[in-house]
């Protein structure tokens, strides 16, 4: 494994005080303390330097790690017992992660899952970094560079835990190319990489591109409502917009569907729900792909008298702001309309949403006030949330809803 020529957190660490009120959410397990909520700080600081939080009475809260230029100023990693963060700190962190996840290992070889979170930021207690597993390759994803001074003990704690035979880096967040020689798709184990990994989801095979796709190549915390997809599709025709690659496509194939669409504006995306398609289903030609816009497709499909017995609607983060969430639920419940004007008779719609700034009551009361006015009211069958390997830290970690229901 490389180790990375990187900073070093400072020896000093940061003393800070914080208002009353984020020392209550610190105790209430909050992860993030805002530039806003600090009213003491010892000295100036650079990204990644450790920084202990102290209450009103000097008594220690907790350590996080600093972003001096992020109103998120500082993401908590240990709270109420003081702890050496390094090494042996990262590797407990992930085992415990790891041991969650256990229940996914252990499934039959033909249901064999190999994809999974292994890590998810905030949520398992270190905010800002995730990490996924394809197969025997692991994606680091940091969302904040104050991971950059503790990746190299990260690693060595990563490798530890699992038999990794390739670790890629992903950048995100305010994060730019080049620092301290760090790339998005960087190697930092094993050997390149020749295309897309294949890797298992309940026994079905799909690649994903760790380093060019979309989040760390494939949208893992569908895998579950993938799988309900399954069990509702037998002899529908259906219709997966904002496909991707094509998940759920491939388990309402498996699950006995007649004719399955996937729709996605990337044509990368399209292209790769075909090659999914066939891997998994060499011979069958149930399946076709339209690359283009949701809702034009959508519209011109009404119009051309098209309809399905099955519509998955699985749009991106629509309210990245606070201030986009009202028109984020307009596209919900426009998504809706349109996917009720191509649904049949006591067809299922499958709608979904990964804006954590629209609350889940919210989203599903948009969607019955959407169905009601088309007047196709929905008769509900389940409202799900979070699949084990992305847990709930905190109220702003709850991200992903969705609704199954029968339309009249
Ligand atoms: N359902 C997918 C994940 C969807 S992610 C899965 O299970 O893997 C959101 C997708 O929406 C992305 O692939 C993106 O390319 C696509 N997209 C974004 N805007 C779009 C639009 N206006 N029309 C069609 N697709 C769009």
């Amino acid at each position: 494994m490389k180790t990375l020529n990187l900073p070093s957190p400072a020896e000093k660490r940061i003393a800070l005080r914080v208002t009353s009120a984020a020392e209550r959410a610190i105790k209430q397990g909050h992860p993030w303390i805002f530039e806003s909520a600090i009213v003491d700080q010892s000295h100036a600081g650079r990204a990644g330097d450790l920084v202990v939080i102290f209450d009103k009475k000097r008594k220690f809260l907790a350590i996080g790690i600093y972003d001096p230029n992020s109103i998120i100023r500082v993401r908590i990693v240990q709270r109420l017992k003081p702890a050496t963060v390094g090494v042996d700190f990262f590797k407990a962190k992930l085992d415990a992660a790891n041991q969650l996840r256990a229940p996914l290992r252990d499934t039959p070889p033909e249901n064999l899952t190999n994809g999974y979170r292994l890590f998810h930021g905030e949520n398992d207690g270190l905010p800002g970094l995730v990490i996924d597993r394809y197969a025997e390759t692991y994606v680091i994803k940091l969302y904040t560079p104050a991971w950059i001074p503790h990746l190299n003990d990260v690693l060595t704690a990563l490798d530890a835990t699992v038999l990794a035979e390739r670790i890629v880096l992903r950048l995100g967040g305010s994060l730019k190319e080049n620092t301290f020689e760090l790339n998005d798709g960087m190697l930092l184990k094993g050997k390149g990489l020749e295309g897309a990994i294949i890797f298992h989801e309940n026994g079905l095979c799909f690649e994903a591109d760790p380093v060019l796709g979309q989040k760390t190549g494939f949208f893992l915390d569908q895998r579950e409502n993938r799988a309900r997809v399954e069990k509702l599709a037998k002899g529908k025709r259906v219709l997966n917009v904002f496909s991707y690659t094509g998940g759920f496509s491939v388990y309402a194939a498996r699950g006995g569907a007649t004719e399955v669409v996937s729709l996605d504006a990337s044509k990368p995306a399209t292209d790769a729900a075909e090659r999914n398609f066939k891997l998994n289903f060499p011979d069958s030609n149930i399946h076709k792909t339209i690359t283009g816009d949701a809702f034009a497709e959508m519209a011109r499909m009404k119009v051309e008298g098209q309809r399905f017995e099955m519509v998955i609607i699985d749009p991106p983060s629509f309210a990245k702001k606070a201030s986009q969430t009202d028109a984020a639920i307009n596209a919900y419940q426009k998504l809706t309309k349109f996917g009720l004007d191509i649904l049949t008779h006591n067809g299922i719609l499958v709608q979904a949403s990964c804006s954590s700034r629209v609350e889940s009551e919210v989203f599903f009361e948009a969607i019955h006030i959407a169905a009601r006015q088309a007047r196709r009211p929905l008769k509900e069958i389940e409202r799900t949330s979070h699949a084990l390997d992305h847990p709930i830290g905190f109220k702003e970690g709850e991200y992903l809803k969705c609704l199954f229901a029968v339309v009249a």
